[in-house]
């Protein structure tokens, strides 16, 4: 199994690079942002408390998002037997912690984890812009600026403890998309 962590910060794009990815090696696609997004749109219980957090740009805590992840994977067992893009999961040491367990659990582990590495700034230009093209709640300035904070805070600590375990792989995520395609491909095809 090739199970992919696609990591970093919010606008560094692991969206756009996770359906590029899904299209050349047949993996499973699982974004949390997308699955708290489509419980909001479902008007679900678990909608409601996540939009909350979600519009201030803070996390949602780690036991309820564990939970949701453990569900996602048990009811997509079958689409995940090549493997899984996890994209927005993990955001916090503990959540890599249980990712492992449940990866461990399920007899798989974590491939590797690719890291888009992209400056601040362009970071921002590129919030806003999705926000001025798909009018996404959380893609205000202000709640960039704080989700960069939590990014800086709360995730990039994980950076360290993947280059600990030998799984760390940046990639500079600037330069066109097709390019950094090319450049995560190279990567995962080295494996
Ligand atoms: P994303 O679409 O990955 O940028 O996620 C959008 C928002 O959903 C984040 O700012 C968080 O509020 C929430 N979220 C998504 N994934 C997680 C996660 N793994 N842990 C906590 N909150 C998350």
């Amino acid at each position: 199994m090739l199970n992919i962590v696609i990591f970093g910060a919010p606008g560094s794009g692991k969206g756009t690079q996770s359906d590029i990815l899904i299209e050349n090696y047949g993996l499973y696609h699982i974004s949390t942002g997308d699955v708290l997004r489509d419980n909001i749109r479902r008007g679900t219980a678990l909608g409601a408390t996540a939009k909350g957090y979600m519009d201030a740009g803070r996390l949602i805590p780690d036991e309820l998002m564990i939970d949701i992840l453990a569900d996602v994977l048990d009811a997509n067992r079958d689409a995940a037997a090549k493997g899984v893009i996890f994209d927005g999961f993990p955001r916090t040491i503990a959540q890599a912690e249980a990712l492992e367990r449940m990866l461990a659990e399920r007899g798989t582990a974590v491939t590797t984890v690719i890291g888009l590495e992209v400056e601040e700034q362009e970071l921002i230009e590129r919030i806003l812009n999705r926000g001025r093209l798909t009018g996404r709640s959380d893609d205000t300035l202000e709640t960039a600026r704080k989700r960069l904070e939590v990014y800086h805070n709360q995730t990039s600590p994980l950076r360290d403890y993947y280059k600990e375990r030998g799984l760390y792989h940046g990639i500079e995520g600037t330069g066109g998309i097709d390019a950094v395609a090319a450049r995560i491909a190279e990567h995962i095809d080295a494996l």
